[in-house]
């Protein structure tokens, strides 16, 4: 859990507590994964444990059940000097006493009911860590949510207002000119054309913009794409 101020970078592993059997990806992966990982914020220490049970005995309905138990900064640093006690932080079967205590606990650590609908909330907790030989975790809070990170108002894309005022009055000059070279009518019809010829090239330039935007980011996620296959 992060730091009011934090802006929330991602989190780290920190350390791997527990884990049964292999990842659904896993080639090797027969029915059931279990895990205990936790996760530590860089800048806040902000920690996170994720307790997952899969389960996908039944073909119609795989379980991906999870907890979150969220460790404010003290605990998360605390935990983090905990973490290196150890050689093998990140080694799931290490047996040193710290491994051992913690894991110990977290396993201990009450889940939420998936009779339920599930709600994220259900599944979150607030918990502590203690320091000393025997390092154990202890429950404060359930069933609580995430404190939302605040959102940034828009900025005005300044790229796209001046591509509208450039594109706007060109759109204008070519359909004005096209108007009197090829259909010209009499004087107040024209005017007519002419007055709605404003705003209808002010939306066709606004439609150019959209359309390029939108070939723009196809474009970039493709090749965002690309770089994570390379
Ligand atoms: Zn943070
Ligand atoms: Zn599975
Ligand atoms: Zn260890």
């Amino acid at each position: 859990m992060h730091s009011v101020e934090c802006a929330k970078p991602a989190l780290t592993r920190l350390m791997w507590l527990h884990k049964s059997g292999e990842p659904p990806d896993h080639a090797d992966h027969q029915i059931t994964y279990d895990h205990d990982i936790v996760e530590i914020c860089p800048s806040c220490n902000g920690a996170t444990i994720e307790h997952l049970r899969h389960d996908c005995f039944d073909y119609e309905a795989v379980y991906d059940q999870y907890e979150w138990y969220e460790l404010g900064p003290e605990d998360g640093a605390r935990l983090r000097t905990l973490a290196a006690r150890c050689d093998r932080p990140l080694e799931p079967f290490c047996n040193c006493a710290t491994h051992k205590a913690l894991r110990t606990s977290a396993l201990a650590l009450p889940s939420g009911s998936w009779d339920a609908i599930f709600e994220g909330s259900a599944h979150r907790h607030i918990i502590t860590v203690s320091d000393g030989k025997k390092p154990a975790f202890t429950l404060v809070r359930t069933g609580v949510e995430l404190p939302k990170p605040l959102e940034k108002p828009k900025e005005p894309d300044t790229e796209a207002v001046g591509f509208i005022f450039l594109a706007w009055p060109a759109l204008l000059a070519i359909t004005l000119f096209g108007w009197f070279r090829l259909v010209h009518l009499p004087w107040f019809l024209d005017a007519i054309v002419v007055l709605v010829a404003i705003p209808a090239t002010f939306v066709g330039a606004g439609v150019i913009l959209a359309a390029g935007k939108v070939i723009l980011n196809r474009k970039r996620r493709s090749s965002d794409k690309q770089t994570a296959r390379d």
